[in-house]
């Protein structure tokens, strides 16, 4: 019997996070603040808990994983890695297909790996309320079931076209008991000044976080808390790959090419991290994310500083983006539409050790249909990319005839995006290049800092 479903057992959960700073083969490009110096630690403590902090800017290899936070992981780790075998057969491939099932959690995606830490850490520090952005929901339905883990209020803006669009996503936060706002809202400044511009503004991400960051700021009892992007998210997503690692080990295999569907990097930073290491010890490991081509970050994006945010209360940070004003075209609204991209990952693309591509919507779907299909499990949007580029290049091998070894994060299930499906059945989904006058014009309203 060839090995379908490979295990680990609740003991080999991993013990410590891997963080990747003090491997970086040069120095991390620093966040900035609005007067172009490097933002220190204390004008962090607005909105975030003392150890997230540390986590942000540390340069210590390995960080333990505190015990209630295993024990909340628990719940759905460590996740099963599955060998492709049915889609290998449907391609007619000599390659071996290998995939990290995230949306096994409980919100169906790999982000509780990260919502868990955050609210272990706040409530450590005495905060009693968070609050969040989310776009499809992913974010703010697991920060929500963190938030109720361990006993912290959650306050969500939603991205407006989504709240509408995904009704379900919005009753599960708050089945989990989150209070769910649609963004632009009137309960900020922000949202206050959006709206009057325009009163039917669909939302973007970039908005809702600035929503989100302007609220916990303004209140002592409250933080904020991040679903990608920043270092340590990523950091807390390095359970996957270290799991990965071992699952594969047990049935004597090292993946040739890793990858991941990229929105804000931190799936990409947790599968591929802990094997930047291997690669620099000479094995030959290709790491690519996979971007849509409606908002093509890495591939097509700026290398430079921006805001994480729309209207510039977030540190200005190195990294590739589409800028701050960036506001995705309507067609489905999934976690892969933010402007940036985490700095870790644009700095190791940057270097050439990370590489990217950008796929179409149409042929997106078309993957994650023929996964569902063989496989079994449905793919959300976002991972569709994923198993797009590894269809891929499990394609290339075949016209190659060359055997070779390809892990994926299927980095959450679809069960709430059936309406993208359906129009996916219904021929109404459009191929979309993000057109280069909206690229040049971007570069125009970058901040002012080198
Ligand atoms: C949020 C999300 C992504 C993209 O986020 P990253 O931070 O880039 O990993 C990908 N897949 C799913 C299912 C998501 O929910």
């Amino acid at each position: 019997m060839p090995e379908h479903k490979i295990l680990l057992n609740e003991s080999e959960l991993p013990t410590h996070w891997y963080n990747v700073i003090p491997d970086l083969p040069t120095p991390m490009s620093p966040y900035m603040g609005p007067d172009g110096q490097p933002i220190t630690p204390e004008s962090m403590q607005a909105i975030f808990p003392p150890a997230i902090i540390e986590q942000e800017m540390s340069d210590q290899r390995w960080i333990e994983i505190p015990e209630p936070v295993r024990d909340a992981l628990c719940l759905w780790r460590p996740s099963p890695l599955y060998r492709a075998k049915r889609l290998e057969e449907a391609l007619g491939t000599p390659a071996k297909i290998y995939f990290k099932h995230e949306g096994v959690s409980p919100a169906g995606s790999h982000k509780p790996n990260s919502a868990v830490a955050q609210a272990y850490y706040n409530r450590q520090a005495g905060i009693r309320r968070l609050t969040t952005e989310t776009g499809a929901g992913q974010w703010g339905s697991s920060l929500a079931l963190a938030g109720q883990m361990f006993g912290l209020d959650v306050h969500v803006y939603m991205v407006n076209v989504s709240y509408h669009q995904k009704p379900f996503r919005r009753s599960m936060m708050q089945t989990w008991g989150a209070e769910v706002i649609p963004s632009p809202s009137r309960k900020t400044e922000t949202g206050r000044q959006a709206l009057e511009k325009d009163p039917d503004n669909p939302g973007s991400l970039g908005l809702a976080i600035s929503e989100a960051v302007e609220e916990a700021a303004g209140r002592e009892d409250t933080n904020y808390a991040l679903g990608s992007v920043l270092n340590h998210v990523l950091l807390h997503q390095t359970v996957i790959g270290q799991e990965a690692k071992a699952q594969l080990a047990k049935v004597g295999e090292t993946p040739d090419v890793i990858l991941a569907p990229c929105g804000g990097g931190s799936n990409v930073g947790g599968i591929m991290f802990p094997f930047l290491a291997d690669k620099a010890a000479g094995k030959d490991i290709r790491m690519v994310a996979v971007e849509p081509s409606s908002c093509p970050t890495l591939t097509r994006g700026h290398y430079a500083y921006d805001y994480g945010d729309s209207v510039g209360l977030t540190p200005i940070m190195k990294m590739y983006t589409l800028g701050h004003d960036f506001m995705p075209p309507g067609i489905h609204a999934g976690g892969l539409r933010y402007h940036g991209d985490s700095v870790l990952v644009s700095q190791l693309y940057h270097e050439g050790i990370l590489e990217a591509v950008a796929v179409p919507q149409i042929a997106t779907f078309e993957a994650g249909v023929l996964f569902s299909r063989t496989q079994g499990i449905i793919p959300a949007p976002e991972s569709a990319h994923a198993v797009r580029g590894a269809i891929d290049e499990a394609l290339k091998a075949k016209a190659e005839g060359k055997e070779k070894t390809i892990l994926f994060t299927l980095s959450g299930h679809g069960h709430f995006d059936m309406a993208a499906y359906d129009r996916y059945f219904a021929g109404d989904l459009e191929d979309f290049d993000y057109p280069d006058d909206a690229l040049n014009q971007a570069l125009h309203n970058l901040p002012d800092v080198e």
